[in-house]
Order: structure tokens, then sequence, then C-alpha cells
């Protein structure tokens, strides 16, 4: 028997061939909404906690209020639901969830008074990228041409589209976005490497989204007394760079063994990558964040 397909949008349950959205939800007209996306293992949402942060700070980042009955964490026990209603309970899926401002007349300014926002969650089957992970992939390197609130999760990713494709076109998993000289992070990951022996990262400003997986890692770096140093990467220390990798809910610790049709260091994923993907896979399979 195929499995349910069951999405859930304003408070109702239906199959996703039947879930309908206005065309005047602000979402479609203006990309004027929020997202998360996180990770389910044996029906088990990873890191919840932390999402629920994240994506309350992206509704407060954008001014969209909640109804009263609504919240991150209903939306996650929703997920739950979602996903044993979809038979996905076993094994990896991604639980999707968006927040817009709701269905109005189009006008740019936020509809006067209020509508409801509107809820959509969905589940999708995940398979992980276990081989590519193992033999590392490739990056381009792109100008970064978002605007200057990247640290929330917003609707509107022309600019991460169009560089996704770009390394698409290229036959490279992701694309490096570079702003005034440096490394900010990938079109869907942040960016680590490693420069004269030092594992780095962007700090958390305006130009990054706080990864969840960046802040799980980043404990569990601390745990193995690997000190991170929150240091942009900058353009021209590129070649001196010996390992590189990118971390996000579906890529985990994925190492770049190739930039710009270079190789990084020797080639293949380094050691500290090893060890940092092996303990990210740990704390996935136990639940553990
Ligand atoms: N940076 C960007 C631009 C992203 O879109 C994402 C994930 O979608 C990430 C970083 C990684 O974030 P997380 O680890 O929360 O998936």
């Amino acid at each position: 028997m195929k499995a349910k397909d069951l999405v859930y949008l304003n408070g109702e349950f239906y199959p996703r061939s039947e879930a309908r959205i206005s065309v005047e939800d602000r979402a479609f007209v203006f990309g004027d909404g929020v997202y998360e996306v996180l990770r389910a293992i044996n029906g088990r949402l990873f890191a919840t906690r932390f999402h629920n942060d994240r994506l309350r700070r992206s509704l407060d980042g954008i001014q969209i209020s909640l109804e009263e009955s609504d919240s991150p964490e209903r939306f996650a026990e929703i997920g739950a639901e979602l996903l044993r209603e979809n038979d996905l309970m076993q094994g990896e899926a991604t639980v999707y969830m968006q927040v817009s401002r709701g269905v109005a007349p189009r006008l740019h300014n936020f509809p006067s008074p209020p509508v409801p926002p509107t809820v959509y969650i969905s589940v999708t089957r995940f398979k992980p990228y276990t081989d590519l992970a193992q033999t590392g992939t490739s990056a381009i390197s792109h100008p970064d041409l978002r605007w200057g609130r990247c640290d929330l999760k917003t609707l509107n990713l022309l600019p991460n589209v169009l560089a996704a494709q770009k390394a698409k076109e290229r036959g490279a998993y992701e694309a490096m976005l570079i702003r005034d000289g440096v490394v900010t992070e990938g079109a869907k990951t942040n960016f680590f490497g490693v420069v004269d022996g030092s594992l780095r990262t962007h700090p958390c400003d305006n130009h990054i989204l706080p990864g969840i997986t960046r802040s799980v890692l980043r404990g569990l770096a601390d745990d193995l007394d690997i000190s991170l140093e929150e240091t942009p990467i900058k353009v021209s220390e590129l070649s001196r760079v010996t390992e590189l990798f990118v971390t996000g809910t579906t890529a985990d610790v994925m190492p770049i063994v190739e930039l710009d049709d270079r190789p990084v260091g020797n080639g293949k994923p380094g050691e500290l990558t090893r060890r940092l993907q092996k303990v990210l896979g740990e704390s996935l399979a136990s639940g553990s964040a």
C-alpha cells in the first residue's frame, strides 16, 4: 500500500496534491515569510529547541505574530504527527515549516488590520549524502549578492537559488559566497576551513544564517577541545586552506575537497573534518542536541 502523503495547512491536514493557498498569499507575491527545515531520524526531530528559537527569531525579525494557539513548539508537534501519519517513523526524513504574513490584496506594506499568517508544514523522505560525505565534494566561489539580514531565515532565497544553480551547472555541490573579500557561507550551508592549522568560520552576524548544525558542531568541537575561531576566511587566504567543509541540516559535515577546480589540501577530506563528521554523526544517531 502506498504511504499517505499528508501535509498541514492552516489548522487542517490534506493530501499534498489537495492543499491550496491563495494567489494573494504574501509568500507567493512577495516571498514575505520565514521557514525552517528540521531533520527527523526514526521519527525523532533533531535539535528542535534550536530550530524553535531560530523560527521565533525569524518571525520577530520580520514582525509576523503567530495566532494565540500557534507556536514553534506546536509546529514541531504537528511535524511529529505528520511523520506518524506518513509512515516516516523509520529511517530519515525532513520536516519543512513555513509561515507567511497571510493573504491580502497586493500592497507592499503590511495588511492593516493584520490577517492570520499562513502556516504550512510538510515532511519528506530523506536520503543522507553518505557517499559524498566519504569522498568529499566540490564547491565554486560566487559573489554574495544577498541583502543585509541573512541572519533571518526568510523565503527570499533568489540569490541563493541563482548561486546554487551556477554550482550545479559546474558540477559542484555548493557555491561558496564571497562578500567584501571574505567567505560568508554557502548558498545552503555554513562554511568552515582550516587556515594555518586553525579551524575558522564566519562569526554569527547579519551576513550569515546562524546554522543549527553550526551551533551543534561548535558544542561538539568544544567537547573535543578543538578550538573554533569565529574569524572570517579571506579570499586571499584560500590558497593556504588545508581543509574545507560545509555544514547544514541535510549536508551534515560535508568535506569540500575541490574549490574552483583546484584541490583543497591533499584533495582528500582532512583529519579535523573527519573527526567532526564522526561526532556529528554520533550526535544525530543518539538524538542528543
Ligand atoms: N546557511 C544558509 C544560507 C542556509 O540556507 C542553511 C540551511 O538551509 C544553512 C546555512 C545551514 O543551516 P542549518 O544547519 O540550520 O541547516
